[in-house]
């Protein structure tokens, strides 16, 4: 069968079983099974494949009908224009988190700095942040050692020796200042959806790591200890910058500025949703 048949046929069954995006999960799907990229598809759409290719393909297809998600089947994800790997120890990259990466290069405009990423998963914000800053110092922690050794690969095939990777409980393994040295920002994207929201019954994120997407106290609890700890780690006019779930904005400039911080403001994703808090140790 010519692959402009395969996915047609392949769309027509993804599309029935509920994927929103049923078209570009099988060009995906299928230039990953003939190892082909998905631009190579559109002129070459009246080429025929190998039996072997079509199985592979079709086994991708099933697998992708039951709900898996596209970055698991094939192993990587693209964000800010990188190509990471993926694994279901790690929550798949996504485009909302592009807008954190933005404002941390916003207001780390200067050349050189050190950048905490805490609870890294597959490096993305480190990556994204340290190929747009060679001249800075990153690391990425994360709990699972799993993570810490896909991030570390991530950023060994990127080619991005500015960046490396630790396993560390939140803050644990890091030595505070003065012994260790601090950091001008501070970003992450824990969990922060609650254990009670219907979300995590749709999609993708029912085969993520439930470490990656849940917190307690309404998905709160994370992000509220992370801006009382994090202040250890800052320099003086250090950032925190925390991505968040939409309802979530008001309570966290409030536990910011209980907690000290100044220059405290919300920072809308493409979608105009309130995603980002931020906060600085002093006025600047
Ligand atoms: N934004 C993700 C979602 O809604 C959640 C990510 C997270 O909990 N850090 O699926």
């Amino acid at each position: 069968m010519a692959l402009d048949a395969l996915l047609r046929k392949a769309t027509e069954r993804l599309a029935k079983a509920g994927s929103p995006s049923a078209r570009l999960d099988a060009e995906v799907l299928l230039g990953h099974a003939i190892e082909r990229d998905r631009t190579w598809l559109y002129t070459w759409g009246d080429k025929g494949c190998s039996k072997w290719q079509q199985a592979r393909f079709d086994a991708l297809v099933a697998a992708r009908a039951q709900g898996y998600p596209v970055a698991y089947l094939t192993g990587e994800r693209e964000f800010w224009g990188l190509r990471l790997m993926t694994s279901p120890d790690t929550l798949i990259p996504r485009p909302d988190t592009e807008t954190l990466v933005a404002l941390a290069l916003r207001r780390a405009a200067q050349p050189q700095g050190r950048l905490l990423d805490i609870g890294t998963g597959t490096g993305a914000i480190a990556l994204a942040f340290a190929s747009e800053r060679p001249g800075w110092q990153v690391i990425g922690v994360d709990l699972l050692p799993a993570a810490v050794a896909l991030a570390q690969t991530n950023a060994t095939q990127l080619g991005l020796g500015n960046a490396r990777f630790q396993q560390s409980d939140w803050f644990s393994a890091l030595a505070a200042p003065p012994e260790g040295a601090a950091f001008d920002v501070i970003v992450a994207n824990p969990p922060y959806i609650a254990a009670d929201d219907p979300h995590l019954k749709r999609g993708d994120v029912r085969f993520e790591p439930a470490s990656a997407l849940v917190a307690d106290a309404d998905g709160l609890a994370d992000l509220l200890y992370l801006i009382v700890t994090a202040e250890t780690y800052l320099s003086d006019s250090g950032w925190l910058m925390l991505e968040h779930g939409h309802g979530q904005a008001a309570e966290l400039r409030e536990a910011m500025r209980v907690a000290g911080y100044q220059n405290v403001e919300t920072v809308r994703d493409l979608g105009g949703h309130e995603r980002v808090t931020l906060g600085s140790l002093i006025t600047v």
